[in-house]
C-alpha cells in the first residue's frame, strides 16, 4: 500500500472532472455510461488491472453466478441484452468477465478508465463544494461529485489465525484468486470456510488434489443448481419475455428474481403437499427454493419446515451418517445467511479423499509450515490452502477509503457504531458523495444487477437534475437519515433474518457491529420509494446552490 498524505500536505496540481467513480465492477462501468450519456465528464478508478470487479477477483475454481445469467445480466440496453448468448443457466466465472469486458468495449469505457489505480483518500473542500480525491500514485483529482461502485463483497478477508504467515505451502484467498491456473493435482489441499465459495469449489479441488480436509466452522444450507448448457431455443424464448421479466424483476420482487409470487404460508398446506412442493423446487433447483411459500423468512415454524426439508437431504445424499449429521445446519433459520447453490457439494464427501473436521468443536489451534494444528493437537499435513474466509461484506471497501466530509468528519468515524445512510445512497454530512447498493438499500438481498441499474439510474436522473436546475450541493439530511435508518431496522426485526450470524449483520468480521445492512422490504417497493422520495423534489435532501446549503448544514 503506499503511504497516504497527511491531509493537510501541499497539494499537487490536480486533474479535475465532474465525477469520479470508484471501482470498475458492473456498478461503476453502467455509471460511467450513463453520465456520459448526460455529457458529465466522468472518470473511474480501479485498483484492478481490469473491468468486472467481482467477476475479475474471484477466480477460484467453481465459481459462477447463482442469479441465472439471463436475469444476471444489465438490461439497460436492448441490443445488449439480445445479442449476448449466455451457455449456461448459470455463467462460470470467465464468461461474467467476458461478458464485462465486452460491455466495457461495445459502449467504448476504457478511455475514461485509470486501472491499477487505488482510490486511497476523498476530502470534501468545504470553501469550493468540490471533492478531492487522492489516488495510489500520489496523484489529486477534483471532482463536483464522488460515485463509490466499491462493491459489497470485494473486499477479502484474511482470518487472523495464528502461523498463517509461515505456512510454507501455497496459500490462496477465493476472493483474490491468482490470475494463473492452480492445480491441485498430487497435492494434500485444505480449505477453510464453507460459505458459498467453498460450496463452489470444494467438488473441483476434491477432484484434483490427493486429499482435500475441509475445515468447517457453521455448516450452510445449500440447494442443487442444476446447471445446465441453454439451448438457443431456450434463450429465445427468454429474450422474447424479456419485457416482462425485467419489469417483474424491477418492480414486483422482492429479490429482484423473476419467479412465481407465491400466494400462501408454508402452514396453510398439508404435509404432503409441502413437501412435493419443496421436492419440485429441489429438483428446478437454484435461489428460487426459498420463494415457495411467502413466510418463510418470518415465521419460524414455516421456516422449520423448509429447513427440516433440506437437513433430510444432506442424510439422503451423504452416506456417513457422522458427516451428514455435521453438514446440517441447525443453528439458524434457513435463508437467514446467504443461501448457496452448489453442483455436488454434499456428495463430495462420499469420495473417500474427503475430510470434513468440524472446527466449531475442536477449533484450529495454529498453523504449522506444513500442516493446521487443531485444539486436540491433532495435526493434518497439507501442502496448500485455501481460504474461503468471505468478505468484509457491504462497507469494508468503503473504510478502506479515508473519506472525510463536513467538518474534516470521517465515514469510518460516523460509521463507527454500524453504516448510516438515507436510502443507501447517501450519508448525512458527506455532500455530493453517493454509494451504489450502499448499507439500507436491498443490495447483497437482490438480484445485484437489478439493484445496480436502479441506483445508477437514480444518481444519474438526479445530477441531471441538479445541473438543469443550477444546483452545486446535495446531501442527506440527518432527520431523513435517522428516519431511514430505523425503517431499516425495524423492518429487519420483523424478520427471522437477525437471528443469524451473518455477514449481512458484519458479524463474520470481529469487532465489527451487529446492525442488518441491508433494506429487506423488497426491490421493488424500495425502487417505489427512491422514486416517490424523487418525484417529491427530493425529498429528505438539501439540494441548492453552494451557499445555501453551508448555511443549512451549519444549524
Ligand atoms: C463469488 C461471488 C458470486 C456472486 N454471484 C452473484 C450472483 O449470482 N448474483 C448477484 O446478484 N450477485 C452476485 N454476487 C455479488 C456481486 O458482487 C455483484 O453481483 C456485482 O458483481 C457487484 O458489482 P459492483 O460493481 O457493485 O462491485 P464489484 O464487482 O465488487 O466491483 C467493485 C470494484 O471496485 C474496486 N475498488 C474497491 N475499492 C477501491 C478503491 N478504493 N480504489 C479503486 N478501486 C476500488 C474493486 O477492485 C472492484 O473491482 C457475487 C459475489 C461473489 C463474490
Amino acid at each position: 500500500m503506499s503511504a497516504v498524505q497527511p491531509i493537510d500536505a501541499p497539494t499537487p496540481a490536480a486533474a479535475s472532472c465532474d465525477v469520479v467513480i470508484v471501482g470498475a465492477g458492473f456498478a461503476g462501468l453502467y455509471m460511467l455510461h450513463r453520465l456520459r450519456g448526460l455529457g458529465f465528464t466522468a472518470r473511474v478508478y480501479e485498483q484492478g488491472d481490469g473491468v468486472g470487479g467481482t467477476w475479475y477477483w474471484n477466480r477460484y475454481p467453481g465459481a459462477r453466478c447463482d442469479v441465472e445469467s439471463m436475469q444476471y445480466s444489465y438490461s439497460f440496453s436492448e441490443d445488449l441484452q439480445q445479442e449476448w448468448d449466455w451457455s449456461e443457466r448459470y455463467a462460470a466465472q470467465p464468461e461474467i468477465l467476458r461478458y464485462a469486458n465486452h460491455v466495457a468495449n461495445r459502449f467504448g469505457l476504457r478511455s475514461d478508465i485509470q486501472f491499477k489505480t487505488r482510490v486511497d483518500r476523498a476530502v470534501f473542500d468545504e470553501a469550493a463544494d468540490r471533492w478531492s480525491v487522492t489516488l495510489s500514485d500520489g496523484q489529486m483529482v477534483r471532482a463536483q461529485f464522488v460515485v463509490l461502485a466499491t462493491g459489497c463483497l470485494s473486499n477479502a478477508r484474511m482470518p487472523d489465525i495464528k502461523g498463517l504467515a509461515g505456512f510454507k505451502g501455497a496459500v490462496y484467498h477465493t476472493g483474490k484468486w491468482p490470475h494463473h491456473d492452480v492445480d491441485f493435482a498430487g497435492r494434500r489441499v485444505g480449505v477453510i470456510g464453507t460459505g458459498s465459495s467453498a460450496i463452489q469449489s470444494i467438488p473441483i479441488i476434491a477432484e484434483q488434489a490427493t486429499h482435500l480436509t475441509v475445515f468447517q466452522r457453521t455448516p450452510n444450507y445449500s440447494i442443487p443448481a442444476r446447471n445446465a448448457p441453454l439451448t438457443d431455443d431456450e434463450r429465445d424464448a427468454f429474450r422474447a419475455r424479456y419485457p416482462e421479466v425485467r419489469r417483474f424483476a424491477r418492480e414486483v420482487a422482492r429479490n429482484g428474481i423473476y419467479t412465481e409470487l407465491p400466494d400462501r404460508g408454508a402452514l396453510d398446506d398439508a404435509e404432503s403437499d409441502r413437501r412435493a412442493k419443496y421436492e419440485a423446487r429441489w429438483q428446478r433447483g437454484g435461489l428460487t427454493f426459498m420463494s415457495v411459500y411467502n413466510n418463510l423468512a418470518l415465521d419460524m415454524a414455516a421456516n422449520d419446515t423448509a429447513a427440516g426439508f433440506v437437513r433430510e437431504k444432506i442424510t439422503e445424499i451423504v452416506k456417513d451418517p457422522g458427516t451428514a449429521r455435521l453438514l446440517q445446519p441447525d443453528t439458524y433459520p434457513i435463508g437467514t445467511k446467504r443461501i448457496c447453490i452448489d453442483t455436488d457439494y454434499f456428495a463430495t464427501f462420499n469420495r473417500p479423499n474427503v475430510t470434513l473436521v468440524d472446527i466449531k468443536a475442536n477449533p484450529i489451534e495454529d498453523i504449522l509450515p506444513d500442516a493446521v494444528r487443531l485444539a486436540d493437537g491433532t495435526k493434518v499435513a497439507l501442502d496448500a490452502l485455501v481460504l474461503a474466509t468471505g468478505f468484509d461484506a457491504m462497507t469494508g471497501s468503503v473504510a478502506r477509503i479515508d473519506i472525510r466530509g463536513r467538518n474534516g468528519q470521517t465515514l469510518n468515524h460516523k460509521w463507527a457504531e454500524g453504516p448510516k445512510t438515507y436510502l443507501g445512497l447517501m450519508s448525512a454530512g458527506f455532500p455530493n458523495l453517493f454509494l451504489i447498493t450502499g448499507p439500507g438499500s436491498p443490495s447483497v438481498l437482490s438480484n445485484m444487477m437489478v439493484s445496480i441499474e436502479q441506483h445508477v439510474d437514480w444518481i444519474a436522473d438526479c445530477l441531471g437534475v441538479m445541473r438543469d436546475r443550477g444546483l452545486v450541493t446535495m446531501e442527506a439530511k440527518r432527520d431523513a437519515e435517522e428516519t431511514w435508518v430505523a425503517h431499516v431496522n425495524e423492518v429487519a426485526k420483523g424478520t427471522l433474518y437477525p437471528q443469524a450470524n451473518s455477514w449481512y449483520m458484519g458479524a463474520n468480521i470481529p469487532g465489527k457491529p451487529r446492525v442488518f445492512m441491508p433494506y429487506i422490504g423488497g426491490v421493488g417497493v424500495y425502487r417505489q420509494i427512491c422514486n416517490d422520495v424523487a418525484a417529491r423534489g427530493y425529498e429528505g435532501f438539501l439540494m441548492a446552490p453552494a451557499e445555501v446549503v453551508r448555511k443549512a448544514a451549519a444549524v
